[in-house]
């Protein structure tokens, strides 16, 4: 199932949108039959995890980190990672800037925005994002390469739409900044059931996991 999934997807994703096979909870064998099947990008949410899975399917497609990262595994996750989506506190971007030092190489990350401002959730308040990124500017070793956002959580896709499309606005006046050492490439929304929605919106990167997958149990 998870080969016919993944071909139907790429089938209908308009040109310029790429899918990041979300991988949370599958087995490295699942994650590498995506692969073969045409995923070029596999979204972790935990190091651990991606360990475990980057150990089978090693480089044959690009890593992102999707979920939450704790700074004390920035380590780990620059071992593996070619992109980190979740860049929330100025604290992990440090501390991911620097294991980059240490490992000589530099990071792509984007910053994940709390596009509905729920108190709970990850990201950083769409108006404290300009601020934020110019900090993030500064750091050698990191690329701030776009957006992300997950939006509420909802059962109806519609219901997310103006989540998106705060992001996308977000997206396009940081864009017009121009900031040094900052490129808004990649906005990076919606899951298996909002992605048409999402790119609607103007995402260029979709994360889906179910609809390839199955059900998480
Ligand atoms: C699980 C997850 C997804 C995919 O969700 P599905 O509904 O299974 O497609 C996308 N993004 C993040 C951050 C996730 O944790």
């Amino acid at each position: 199932m998870i080969r016919e999934n993944v071909k139907k997807i790429l089938k209908g994703l308009p040109d310029g949108v790429q899918l990041v096979a979300a991988a949370k909870t599958r087995t490295p064998e699942e994650v590498l039959e995506a692969v073969e099947a045409g995923v070029t990008i596999i979204g972790e949410n935990y190091v651990q995890e991606a360990e475990t899975a980057f150990k089978v399917v090693e480089h044959r497609a690009k890593w992102h980190m999707i979920g939450h990262l704790q700074s004390n595994k920035a380590k780990k996750a620059v071992a593996i990672f070619d992109m980190i989506e979740t860049v929330d506190s100025i604290r992990l971007a440090k501390a991911i800037n620097n294991a980059c030092k240490n490992a000589g190489r530099s990071m792509s990350v984007l910053v994940e925005i709390n596009s509905a401002k729920e108190k709970q959730k990850a990201g950083v308040m769409p108006e404290d994002a300009v601020v934020f990124i110019k900090e993030l500017s500064s750091l050698d070793f990191i690329h701030v390469e776009g957006l992300m956002t997950m939006g509420p959580f909802s059962v109806n896709a519609e219901d997310l739409r103006p989540y998106f499309r705060i992001t996308r606005e977000l997206f396009e006046k940081i864009k017009a900044l121009e900031i040094p050492n900052v490129n808004m490439t990649y906005l990076s929304m919606g899951m298996s059931d909002s992605y048409i929605v999402a790119i609607e919106e103007g995402a260029n990167l979709v994360r889906i996991g179910t609809r390839i997958f199955g059900k998480r149990q």
